[in-house]
């Protein structure tokens, strides 16, 4: 599988790093307005890889893409001081309509994979640039906040991660829903065996985890300026799924008929993901208080993505 990465920023190497190593992907391309970086990155990355894999990287103008199967965006414009939340989703929807058009007018019938922030309403603003199936326009959202919930909650059980089946739903951001009532540890629904191994998820527990996943992208920018290798994994991760049509269940964000009453809204709910994108949405058993959280995630994203002139 050939997949292209625009914009060879810092999360859009990391991914490309991660799926070099992995050897996913065949052929990965980098495209960015800053050429001389997507050169640097493809060069850098490519001494990575024969450790590892045979996975070819390369860079190039947009004309370099012919022939991907998929194509990651992660370009995009970072906030200038003093500026509104609306008004830099304003200049990154420009940037999009310029990398989306690019992108398309070389590959076309693309498998589109948004990675720019805010997520879910850049993967909303690229499905209505692109006029692509909903179902082949997929957002990062909260596959990242997914895999920091599994990975606390792992921790506390002293259990792999990979055996924790719980979900973080809705926004990826402050809106978003940790769905606790439905959560699994192997077979077992998460309270019972965490009675069973004597480790209890008290209410406290519960909370500290609540806020370590919500808060833990603005706790990495206080350290060190930007998240990338996470995001990186979980972009890695969906392609995964996609290259091997795995059929695989994830938590990722694309346009949603109905969500809690709210129609055509861009978000996070678990998906049957595969060779030809998004197969099924899956909408999980939640308890009052969830149910009611992913209802105004829901209403949020859409007032948001409604002010947009798409
Ligand atoms: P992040 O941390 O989200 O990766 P960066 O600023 O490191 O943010 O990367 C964003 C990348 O997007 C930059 O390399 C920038 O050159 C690129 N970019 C911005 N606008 C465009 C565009 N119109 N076309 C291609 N690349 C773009």
């Amino acid at each position: 599988m050939k997949v292209g990465i625009v914009g060879a920023g810092m999360v859009g190497s990391a991914a490309g790093f991660a799926l070099a190593l992995a050897g996913t992907a065949s052929e990965i391309v980098f495209v960015d307005q800053n050429r001389a970086l997507a050169l640097a990155q493809a060069e850098d990355i490519s001494h990575a890889t024969p450790f590892h894999s045979a996975t070819k990287v390369t860079s190039g103008g947009y004309d370099a893409l012919d022939g991907a199967d998929m194509v990651i965006l992660a370009a995009g414009v970072s906030q200038k001081p003093g500026e509104t939340r609306l008004a830099l989703l304003e200049r990154n929807t420009e940037v999009f309509r310029v990398v989306v058009g690019a992108v398309l007018a070389v590959v076309s019938d693309p498998i589109l994979l948004i990675a720019s922030n805010p997520v879910d309403i850049m993967t909303h603003v690229a499905t209505r640039l692109s006029g692509l199936p909903r179902s082949k326009v997929i957002g990062s959202g909260t596959i990242l906040d997914t895999a920091r919930f599994r990975s606390l909650i792992g921790r506390h059980l002293g259990i792999s991660p990979q055996s924790v089946h719980a979900y973080v739903l809705g926004e990826h951001g402050d809106s978003e829903v940790l769905t606790w009532s439905n959560a699994r540890a192997g077979s077992i629904g998460l309270s019972a065996f965490a009675e069973q191994v004597g480790r209890p998820l008290t209410q406290d527990l519960r909370q500290s985890i609540d806020h370590d996943v919500r808060n833990a992208a603005y706790r990495i920018i206080e350290g060190k300026g930007s998240t990338y290798y996470g995001i990186g994994g979980g972009l890695a991760r969906i392609v995964k799924a996609i290259a091997q049509d795995q059929q695989a269940i994830l938590s990722v964000s694309t346009t949603t008929d109905v969500v809690e009453g709210i129609e055509n809204v861009t978000l996070s709910l678990p998906r049957v993901i595969g060779r030809a994108g998004v197969h099924l949405d899956l909408h999980p058993d939640l308890d009052d208080e969830e149910r009611e959280g992913l209802r105004r995630s829901a209403e949020m994203l859409k007032d948001l993505s409604g002010k947009l002139a798409l």
